[in-house]
């Protein structure tokens, strides 16, 4: 593994980050790195690309798939190879996915000799709702695969240790917007009007105890308000309040009850005080729940790269990840890097304008996803 190459394509991302959806120079310069080791990437989506790597003999296909988009963050992490387009950072690490990726293929275009394909997923918009593996899986990238494994950098975890799920790994990331509504009026004759303000506030106060009152405690659940807006002045009753929010569950059943508390909450109370409402729930990505016999096979190869006193089994995320969406097609799994290093300073959260990552890790994370590859070509989830 060219470890080298690797850290100089991710640092080569980094300075050039891109929005979701919108990776047309990280696109171009992928499909320009393949064709340059000899190999043909097809541009399936506007941003998307899939590079097929056959090899000796017909086998299985095993997809390795790395998300290739930046967010909307104004990088502060003083690093020499800082983003170089305002407003826009790599701060999840997704430049490091599609590095090692490209290191993987790197090796792998002068090492053919192997039963199966490997296909290099590289896609966009994973950070953006419906999220890019959609209109991935639609153009074709899962057809004729067998098996598909991803990572993700996690900086809570030490450089180079292997973070396992055989479960679930991450949450299903849902999104809501209420809108309170009354006929507003004069801050001295509450009767006269509908208080959208202190309706709204009631059922935000209230809404928390559908987590902690009416929904199965063995079950973990999250219910966040990102954002309250309303009235015009301090003096006048509200005519409207708009509020967003995320729920997190990994149970579809959990969801739908959190869903439809929620709503019920809602109705009942916006009628005792005479306010209108509008609920409106979009469903994110789906839980990610790991092919157990996948993520075995995965855990004996980290455990060859990395030893077992790196290899740690996390409690799953309630973050979001679309990587979900493959897995709802063809069995896999998707683990964890660790990229911290309290002793470097290196341990600010991802999304953080701070964030950094240790970047020695990189090369565990390309060996693990690349052997676990072989190994599933060779031997299925044989162990
Ligand atoms: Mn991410």
């Amino acid at each position: 593994m060219d470890a080298d190459y690797i850290i100089s394509m991710r640092r080569y991302f980094h300075k050039n980050p891109e929005l979701s959806f919108h990776e047309y120079k990280t696109a171009d310069r992928i499909e320009e790195e393949l064709k340059g080791m000899g190999l043909k990437p097809e541009r399936i989506t506007e941003t998307g690309i899939i590079c097929d790597i056959n090899g000796s003999s017909k086998g299985n296909t095993v997809a390795l798939r790395a998300d290739i988009d930046a967010l909307p963050v104004n990088e502060n992490s003083g690093d020499e190879f800082a983003s170089k387009n305002n407003g826009v950072m790599h701060a999840c690490g997704h430049d490091a996915h599609t590095a090692m990726l490209l290191g993987i293929a790197k090796y792998l275009s002068g090492h053919k000799s192997f039963k199966g394909k490997i296909r290099l997923i590289f896609q966009p918009a994973e950070e953006t709702p419906p999220g890019g593996a959609i209109e991935m899986i639609e153009n074709g990238a899962l057809d004729d695969v067998d098996y598909i494994i991803g990572q993700h950098l996690l900086s809570t975890l030490k450089a180079g240790t292997v973070g396992i799920n055989y479960e679930y790994g991450a949450a299903m990331a849902d999104q809501f917007s209420i809108k309170i509504s009354g006929p507003g009026g004069h801050a001295s004759r509450p009767d006269e009007s509908s208080d959208t303000i202190y309706v709204a506030s009631l059922f935000i106060v209230s809404a928390q105890s559908i987590i902690s009152r009416m929904v199965d405690q063995t079950k973990p659940s999250v219910l966040t308000f990102g954002t309250l807006n309303g009235g015009d002045r301090f003096n006048i009753i509200a005519s409207t309040v708009e509020i967003t929010g995320t729920v997190r569950a990994y149970n579809r059943e959990l969801r739908e009850k959190i869903r439809d508390s929620l709503k019920g909450m809602l109705s009942h109370i916006c009628s005792i005080y005479g306010s209108e409402y509008e609920f409106e729930y979009v469903e994110g990505y789906p839980a990610l729940l790991n092919d157990r016999n996948v993520a075995k096979v995965i855990n004996k190869i980290a455990i060859d790269v990395a030893g077992s006193e790196n290899v740690v089994y996390p409690d799953p995320s309630m973050g979001g990840e679309d990587f979900s969406r493959y897995l709802e097609k063809v069995p896999g799994a998707f683990y964890r890097l660790g990229v911290g290093n309290k002793e470097k300073g290196i341990d600010a959260p991802p999304h953080s304008s701070k964030y950094r990552i240790d970047e020695s890790a990189l090369t565990t994370g390309a060996s693990v996803m690349l052997l676990s590859a072989m190994y599933l070509l060779e031997h299925g989830t044989k162990i």
